[in-house]
């Protein structure tokens, strides 16, 4: 069995590291809103938080998640594909964004074939790494176990890997430990991956 809720943990204590009240971030990847209202917690109502999903749904569940916790003022959520964020995010952004989170895949409950893709991961990748601060962190939580998963997950990698020398630090396929029944399926489990830049 795959454990994305600890490494989902873990991304947060990642990001948490850098991220502080009154910073800007953004949620790449929206889906049921769980790491929206994380970011939204820590900037506070001094700090700004920018979500990004296609579907509907998606933002419906969160907007609903960000008010029950009152948290709802800091964030503004677009109906939009990551890839389009430099173009949609306002201007006051560039270069002060301090942490950006990917959670790859489908949207839990909801419609497994509407899965992030390689070319729009990538562009919005790209994107995230201008708009961010010097010393600010992009987290990609990566899912190798549903179609064209594993392929995402090495193209990401690659894209890392492509960064100019010097410019930035990263870590690749931080990994939940095995359960110790040792039944789970490998192909499933997530990776998650890491990118400051410097
Ligand atoms: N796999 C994770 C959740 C991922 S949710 C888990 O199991 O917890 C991924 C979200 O990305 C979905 O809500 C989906 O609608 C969204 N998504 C897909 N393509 C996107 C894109 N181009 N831009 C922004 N969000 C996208």
């Amino acid at each position: 069995m795959n454990n994305p809720i600890s490494l989902t943990a873990k991304a947060h204590q990642i990001i948490q590291e850098v991220l502080g009240e009154g910073d800007i971030a953004v949620d790449a990847t929206i889906g049921n809103g769980h790491d929206t209202l994380f970011l939204a917690q820590i900037v506070g109502n001094t700090g700004k938080v920018y979500g990004f999903d296609i579907q509907q749904e998606a933002l419906d569940n969160t907007y609903q998640k960000l008010k029950a916790n009152n948290a709802q003022k800091q964030v503004a959520l677009y109906h939009a594909g990551h890839e389009t964020m430099s173009i949609l995010l306002p201007e006051s952004s560039n270069e002060k964004i301090r942490a950006i989170m990917f959670n790859l895949g489908y949207l839990p409950g909801g419609d497994k074939n509407r899965t992030t893709g390689i070319s729009t991961t990538l562009a919005a990748l790209e994107a995230s790494f201008m708009l961010l601060t010097t010393g600010g962190r992009i987290t990609i939580l990566a899912y190798t176990g549903h179609p064209g998963g594993q392929e995402e997950t090495e193209a990401v990698k690659e894209w890392v890997r492509g960064l100019p020398a010097g410019s930035y630090r990263a870590a690749l396929g931080i990994q939940t430990a095995r359960p110790p029944s040792g039944n789970d399926n490998i192909t499933e489990r997530p990776e998650l991956i890491v990118v400051d830049k410097m």
